[in-house]
């Protein structure tokens, strides 16, 4: 198919939603999905959210330890793992009076949910009401879980209030940037429109489809694009490089699913000329924040889950969340692996009395290890420039002291590489230094678009040097 012809049959799919789109949106995750979306109890928590939002600290705890207690009670009673985890601890969930209470009870991760999973699963629902969405697996572990039509409502409903303190709302002209790779082989397709939404694929952020998508998106003018960072930024690097002008139509870009990197932000907003907008989730829907109408701190939503802060080495925090709006696979006191630094009770912008934090320092295995067990972050605070001529990079470790640094380059010569070597240590410095680098050549196709992206592919153990 020709250009011109691409973009005659986009402009007529603004008129026509095809059958093939539809079917494009049903594969689309649940919470684009109209069915599951807009229920009863989207609004109820939609509205509920917009009155709790105003209530002070002390009201909110009282709230949350209400709700600790149905669902631990619940957990008790019907959920065959805690059944057996409470017996052993003499735990009554009845009794609960505090948030605190529930530090008598041990700490779940991934690994543990994932090998006992039927176990984890409510019996009092009916198998047919039983949503399972899967994550991702960033941390190298794919793990399946079970909600109901009202999790998924509510976790919505969740996203949008939030999503509304840069004005977005379902019915926003909104671009996405995702995968379209499915299971099963098909071929990703390369973008669909449906009503006011447009789907780029990150599958194809290569020529020629880049400039098509840019001409796209100037003709849809979207109000808000919403992808992985890297997505956004691997799209931005293009149409910096290539001197292409975006229509200036953008009231915000909202970044979900992945750690976000100063520098991320920094050439996302100089491109798309809007606010980047942070979101913080998961599919196990223990914890969910994001900014406010000023401030880019994550605000961590109290009526959604209980966060804990598990202090780590050098002032490190992993985050530890228990949801509430789960009840057909609820996780307890569940490790997210995300690390945080300073926690406040209340942002300073807003004034709600929401625990905040300046930033997600990124997930547990964005970290290299020295040669004596010191940890470094890479959260860094790169000069994008020196990334200029570079499609992609990742750190990958499986030794203590040793690191490699993948580099994907539009040139050969080998100098970019060098200089983002030299970059990275500045900012890791002066822990850094003590690692040894091997720069790896990985050629100039850059793929890792397709998939989750963290700067640091980490084989190692990290909660063994973190604690
Ligand atoms: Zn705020």
């Amino acid at each position: 198919m020709g250009t011109i012809e691409i973009i005659r049959k986009f402009i007529e799919s603004n008129r026509v939603i095809e059958r093939a789109v539809r079917e494009g949106v049903e594969r689309l995750p649940l919470r684009f999905r109209y069915g599951i979306s807009y229920g009863p109890t989207f609004r109820y928590w939609l509205a509920f959210l917009k009155e709790s939002e105003n209530w002070d600290r002390e009201r909110l705890e009282a709230y949350q330890v209400e709700q600790l207690r149905d669902l631990l009670m619940h957990a008790g009673k019907t959920v065959p793992y805690y059944r057996r985890v409470f017996r052993e601890y003499g735990f009554k969930p009845e009794e609960i009076q505090i948030l605190d209470d529930i530090r008598v009870l041990p700490y779940l991760d991934k690994t543990i949910v994932k090998t006992n999973r039927p176990e984890f699963i409510a019996t009092n629902i009916p198998k047919k009401r039983l949503i399972a969405v899967t994550t991702s697996g960033t941390t190298g572990i794919p793990l399946s879980m079970y909600g109901t039509k009202e999790t998924e409502e509510k976790h919505w409903a969740t996203v949008v209030h939030l999503w509304n303190k840069i004005g977005y709302s379902p019915g926003s002209r909104t671009v996405l940037f995702e995968s379209t790779a499915r299971e099963g082989g098909e071929e990703p397709f390369p973008w669909k429109k449906y009503g006011n939404k447009l789907i780029i694929s990150s599958n194809y952020l290569k020529d020629p489809w880049m400039d098509l998508f840019i001409e796209m998106i100037n003709r849809f003018k979207p109000e808000y694009a919403i992808g992985f960072p890297q997505t956004i930024a691997a799209f931005s690097s293009y149409v910096k490089r290539k001197k292409r002008i975006l229509g200036g139509c953008f009231k915000g870009i909202i970044l979900i699913g992945e750690q976000v990197y100063a520098w991320q932000k920094n050439l996302i907003e100089g491109v798309m000329g809007a606010r980047v907008f942070l979101d913080y989730g998961m599919v196990e829907k223990a914890i969910h924040g994001g900014g406010c109408e000023h401030a880019d701190a994550y605000h961590f939503i109290p009526q959604y889950g209980l966060t804990e802060y598990v202090p780590l080495q050098n002032h490190f925090n992993e985050l530890v969340g228990t949801g509430f709006i789960n009840y057909a696979m609820p996780l307890i006191r569940y490790r997210t692996g995300d690390i945080c630094r300073h926690i406040r009770k209340g942002c300073t912008v807003c004034g709600r009395p929401y625990d905040t934090t300046a930033a997600i320092d990124g997930r547990l295995c964005d970290f290299l290890v020295t040669a004596d067990g010191q940890i470094v972050s890479v959260h860094l605070p790169l000069d994008h420039r020196v990334l200029k001529h570079i499609e992609g990079f990742q750190l990958y470790q499986e030794k203590a002291g040793e690191a490699e640094l993948r580099v994907w380059t539009r040139r050969k010569e080998g100098k970019h590489a060098g200089r983002l070597l030299h970059e990275i240590q500045r900012c890791t410095s002066p822990l850094g230094r003590d690692l040894v680098y091997k720069i790896v050549a990985m050629g100039n196709e850059h793929t890792r678009t397709q998939t989750k992206y963290s700067v640091v592919d980490q084989q190692l153990d990290m909660r063994n040097f973190l604690q």
